[in-house]
């Protein structure tokens, strides 16, 4: 019996592979996914890492201490007295849980409805291309091999781990461990204070534990503006989590319950710390890993990541790589864009993915999100620019909230106006960050949203008064 035979098949089901296969299935290909991911019943669990052990859960997680946190603290300011407040951790694990199936279980809709045939099973090159196509063959559960005209790689990252420190997932914890642990630490340590560090951190330490970020650089959340980062250690520093910069790891050792990390401060300082737990957030490496990319042919760079071009095309004909396991920023969304583009262009369209307008979020509270350059970046490339800030302190909504920390920052062209930079630290910057997405692709000027009407009271008449100030003339503050 010949193989089955499929115009496109994406190797990989997270945000890039999934949509990838949803947009070729729109633009008329017939396509195949493949994913290995399973769920602890041994069955598909398509949506890759943002969905199972990334993105989703921890804003599941994010949300439920959240909730807990304001109910033990914020609700006595609003006359809500709660009696006999108690966390049952194991309910906030199994909402997370099903708030992930919930999201497996839309994909695999998502893929009947658009007629894309999906297949559980890791898949591989079985050799190069023939007149067929690349014979692709997929493992059990599906054990079988097709053939596709064209191929998608979207296979993803792993965790990083410190050399000779592999995760266990019980005392050495990936974001999968993270995401699962059973009771909560009294002391927690995480090493790396990137975003996954700041938000698992912030979870735990909402849930009662005594939160240690240890991280290597100098720098706070080097890659965010540096008055936003500034807030933020403030305020991260105010609500308990111990962040220590410029920290050299040395040994770590487990013990039955415990593990002991030896590390220098950046005094130089030998110090050794017991923690219940160790959050290891240092990175992610790409995956290849029985991808078959020796057999196919397939060029990876020097790092490991599929080597591809600004199109998102592979060294081998017909064959395109998307998402974290190409370069560029490991975001859900940035795997989304490339996934579109990379089908349109398969079509003959001329799909397009902007990265400099690819918006970033942090989702600690306050979060932060940001889109464009940091003021940093700007007086390195030399670039004459005018700043607008606006505190949410100044803000109505934001007052009836009870969340005024934070503010939003414009940075504007000086000759021009044209907006380079938005950077909010604030209740929901995530969703007010939109606008200024939409505005830099726009190409909008600040005096653009200054002059556009904004809902009142909203927390987004924030971002008009700092469209405001870049021309020194906001109406609240
Ligand atoms: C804790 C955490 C929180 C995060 N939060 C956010 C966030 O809030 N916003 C955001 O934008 N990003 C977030 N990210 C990053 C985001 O999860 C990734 O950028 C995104 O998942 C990358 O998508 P992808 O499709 O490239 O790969 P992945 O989501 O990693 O999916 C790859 C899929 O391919 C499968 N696979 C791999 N090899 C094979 C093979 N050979 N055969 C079959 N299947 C294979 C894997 O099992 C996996 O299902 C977070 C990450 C973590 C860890």
């Amino acid at each position: 019996m010949s193989n089955k035979q499929f115009d496109v098949v994406v190797i990989g089901a997270g945000p890039g592979g999934y949509i990838a296969a949803i947009r070729a299935a729109q633009l008329g290909f017939s396509v195949a996914c493949i994913d290995e991911w399973s769920n602890a019943k041994g069955g598909p669990a398509p949506g890759g890492t943002c969905t199972n052990v990334g993105c989703i859960p921890s804003k599941a997680l994010l949300q439920s201490s959240e909730h807990y946190e304001h109910a033990g603290h914020a609700f006595a300011e609003h006359g809500i007295d709660v009696a006999g407040l108690s966390l049952n951790l194991g309910q906030m694990i199994k909402r997370k849980d099903t708030v992930v199936k919930q999201n497996n279980d839309g994909i695999l809709f998502l893929f009947k409805k658009n007629k894309v045939t999906f297949f559980h099973g890791r898949g591989a090159f079985a050799g190069a291309a023939g007149a067929e196509g690349y014979p692709i063959a997929i493992s059990a559960p599906s054990n079988e091999t097709i053939n596709a005209k064209q191929v998608i790689i979207a296979t993803g990252s792993n965790a990083r781990a410190l050399p000779g420190t592999p995760f266990d997932e019980k005392l050495i914890l990936s974001n999968t461990g993270a995401l699962a642990i059973e009771s909560v630490p009294a002391n927690l340590g995480v090493i790396g204070a990137g975003v996954i560090g700041l938000e698992m951190g912030s979870v735990w330490r909402r849930l009662g534990s005594k939160v240690t970020v240890l991280e290597g650089l100098p720098t706070f959340l080097g890659a965010v503006d540096e008055q936003i980062a500034k807030e933020a250690h403030k305020l991260f520093t105010k609500q308990g989590l111990s962040i220590n910069l410029g920290c050299k790891i040395g040994a770590i050792t487990t013990g039955d319950n415990n593990v002991k990390v030896e590390y220098t401060d950046a005094k130089g300082e030998a110090q050794s710390v017991v923690f219940d737990k160790l959050i290891v957030s240092i990175g992610r490496t790409p995956n290849t890993n029985g991808l078959g990319a020796d057999v196919a042919g397939l060029a990876l760079d020097e790092r490991g990541f599929v080597a591809v071009d600004d199109d998102c095309k592979t060294n081998l004909p017909g064959v395109w790589a998307i998402g974290d396991v190409v370069r560029g920023p490991m975001l859900a969304h940035k795997a989304e864009e490339e996934g579109v583009a990379v089908a349109e262009r398969m079509a003959g369209q001329h799909g397009h993915t902007n990265f400099n307008t690819i918006p970033w979020v942090i989702y600690t509270s306050p979060e932060i999100a940001w889109v464009g350059r940091t003021e940093q970046q700007l007086k390195a490339d030399g670039v004459a620019y005018k700043a607008g800030t606006f505190p949410f302190l100044a803000n109505g909504r934001a007052r009836a909230l009870g969340d005024t920390s934070g503010m939003v920052k414009f940075l504007a062209d000086a000759a021009t106006d044209e907006i380079l930079g938005v950077h909010i630290i604030g209740p929901m910057a995530s969703e007010l960050i939109s606008e200024a997405v939409v505005a830099m692709e726009f190409k909008a000027s600040a005096e653009d949203i200054a002059r556009i009407c904004h809902a009142h009271p909203s927390l987004s008449e924030a971002t008009k008064e700092a469209a405001l100030a870049v021309d020194k003339r906001t109406l609240n503050f």
